[in-house]
């Protein structure tokens, strides 16, 4: 495994989704037995994952089954929830406690845990000793959106590895640079992202986008740069992401990227459940057999026209799905399968960014 790869594998089994994954990517090669293995979920509050905001907990059951395959036994979990709630609370109702349990894995509540001094360009950090310490530390974020950063991932996960009076500090610092900061004083060795299920608008769930996907990669800043563009965003949009690239955390250069795509099933056509939101967004569009990670794309990039106060000006039928594949339609098309639309985004499935800029342009008025 290599800096520039980036893994995908689309399903709706998350334990055999991530063990594939991992045996893809021959994780374990860059791992020793006796290692302290970190496994560092987002459960930013005490919400299932269902609701999206929440590491889906098999997704963490089926890293541990991995680990224990190839004999890596000294592995813990550590979380710091935010400041309005209690991880031991989120452990449990996440369902992190019945993994503890089933596997004999230690739950880390680092809201308690002693915290280390670092420096990093001059800025003060300070950062929780636990995660410091792992000699392998694994970043299992979610892929959804943020209200203050519009994007949450990789690197704004490590934010749960800082005491909660640091987390207060950020805030009134503006989050970007403390959060470009911590990744540079905190080594990620794999992020794993939990991109089945993340939130439309807000980091604490509420309206979940169902994309069925697991992403993974060595680079928080590569892995942040792709998912970014998988809900409308160029990094750019996203300020911590350039300032992580400055710092030296990692490339954001996705033209360098080796992006590996594996299917369990989405491309046999899911039928896809909108939350009410994304329903209401998707009110206008004609879905036939649309896959989850298309229909999710879509629905993302939807809302991102909608903040811009675009949406409104959207006149022509939206076609997606496999039920399009080799028929004409006047409209536009979302995806491969609807190239016989007057016109249409390429991708199988297109990226929710792409697909903000096709709808942009096809919105644009002649001159
Ligand atoms: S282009 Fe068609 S097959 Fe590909 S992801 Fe979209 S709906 Fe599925």
């Amino acid at each position: 495994m290599k800096p520039d790869e980036i893994h995908v594998i689309y399903g709706t089994k998350p334990v055999s989704m991530v063990k594939d994954l991992l045996e893809r990517m021959k994780a374990a090669d860059n791992m020793d037995q006796g290692m302290k293995i970190a496994l560092k979920p987002n459960l930013v509050v005490a919400k299932p994952s269902q609701e999206g905001a929440t590491t889906t907990p098999a997704i963490v059951e089926g890293i541990i089954q991995y680990l224990f395959e190839h004999n890596m036994k000294n592995i813990s979990i550590i979380e710091g929830s935010w400041v309005g709630d209690q991880t031991a609370r989120a452990f449990k109702i996440c369902g992190y406690e019945e993994i503890s349990r089933k596997y004999n894995i230690p739950l880390v509540d680092l809201q308690r845990d002693d915290v280390q001094p670092v420096s990093v360009q001059g800025e003060s950090l300070k950062v929780c000793k636990k995660a410091l310490e792992a000699d392998y530390l694994i970043n299992l974020p979610v892929l959804k959106a943020h209200c203050q950063t519009l994007f949450t991932c990789a690197l704004k996960n490590l934010k749960g590895c800082i005491p909660n009076s640091e987390k207060r500090r950020y805030h009134s610092m503006g989050l970007h640079k403390p959060i470009s900061c911590l990744a540079k004083a905190l080594k990620v060795d794999l992020n794993i992202v939990d991109a089945l299920n993340g939130d439309l608008t807000f980091e604490e769930g509420g309206n979940p986008v169902r994309m069925d996907r697991i992403i993974a990669g060595q680079d928080p800043v590569l892995i942040d740069t792709y998912c970014c563009s998988l809900i409308g965003y160029t990094k750019k949009e996203i300020p911590y992401i350039p300032l992580a690239e400055q710092l030296g955390v990692g490339s954001g250069d996705l033209t360098r990227a080796h992006i590996a795509e594996y299917c369990e099933e989405l491309k046999t056509g899911l039928t896809f459940q909108p939350s009410r939101k994304a329903a209401r967004l998707a009110e206008k569009v004609k879905s036939s057999d649309a896959c989850s990670a298309c229909f999710g794309g879509l629905i993302h990039a939807l809302n991102r026209l909608e903040e811009n106060g675009r949406l409104r000006n959207l006149k022509e039928p939206i076609y997606i799905g496999q039920g399009f594949k080799s028929k004409s339609m006047s409209g536009l098309g979302i995806g491969s399968c609807t190239s016989g639309c007057s016109s249409y985004v390429k991708g199988c499935p297109p990226s929710a960014l792409d697909i903000v800029q096709f709808l942009e342009t096809a919105n644009s008025p002649v001159k």
